[in-house]
């Protein structure tokens, strides 16, 4: 199995081939074909599974053909529980975009420090934003970001962003999104509550699971 078979274009190959991920992993390979498709897809994998890459490189694939259609608004949505998951994900995003023939904006907002870095770093437009629930609706109710052009959402660790008292947030935010998007949802674990949320937002999810 090599990423080129999973449909990946060739900026993403060389990005790739850069960062030196020869082989996709499980969950890559699962995930990547339908995400490329434009499917949803439900995602059961841990951290260390490369969940991350997983989600990343088709959002920037998509990325790159909108881009090319001369369309720029907050085209990706990531949510994360913690600051550390946003922070590690931005980076992801940054380090595999790098290569790309357009530049990517990228911004990472969490709670529990000042807003108004954040703000100005979303002042301009942004191609993908990263965040903990909370802080994405506080930039919102300031006017920083708008979410109504929003492609494809992402939400990393589902289980966490419940453990973490977040249902009422991430609703709040679903709220705000097109309806007409792609929702890709990833979680170690599958309760309940995760499973209604998954089913709640998912429209004919691909399984991809490890
Ligand atoms: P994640 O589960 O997304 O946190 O990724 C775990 C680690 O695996 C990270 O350090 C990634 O850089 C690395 N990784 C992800 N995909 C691959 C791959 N296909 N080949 C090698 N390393 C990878």
């Amino acid at each position: 199995m090599t990423f080129s078979t999973l449909g990946l274009a060739p900026p993403l190959l060389n990005a790739l081939a850069e960062v030196g991920y020869t082989e996709p992993t499980a969950i890559q390979a699962a995930a990547i074909p339908a995400a490329l498709r434009g499917d949803d897809v439900l995602g059961a994998a841990q951290t260390g599974s490369g969940k991350t890459a997983a989600f990343v490189l088709p959002m920037l694939q998509a990325l790159l053909a909108r881009r090319a259609s001369g369309t720029r608004a907050v085209h990706g949505l990531v949510l994360a529980p913690t600051r550390e998951l946003a922070a590690q994900v931005g980076e992801t995003i940054r380090t595999l975009a790098q290569h790309l023939p357009v530049a990517v904006k990228v911004v990472t907002a969490f709670g529990g420090v000042s807003i108004n870095p954040q703000m100005m770093a979303l002042r301009g437009g942004a191609d993908i934003v990263v965040a903990t629930p909370g802080r994405l609706l506080d930039l919102v109710e300031h006017n920083a970001l708008k979410l109504d052009k929003v492609a494809t959402l992402v939400l990393d660790e589902a289980d966490r962003l419940l453990d973490m008292g977040f249902t009422a947030e991430v609703n709040r935010i679903l709220a705000l999104l097109p309806a007409a998007r792609q929702s890709l949802f990833f979680s170690a674990t599958f309760p309940p509550a995760v499973q209604a949320l998954a089913q709640g937002m998912l429209r004919n999810p691909v399984r991809a699971e490890v």
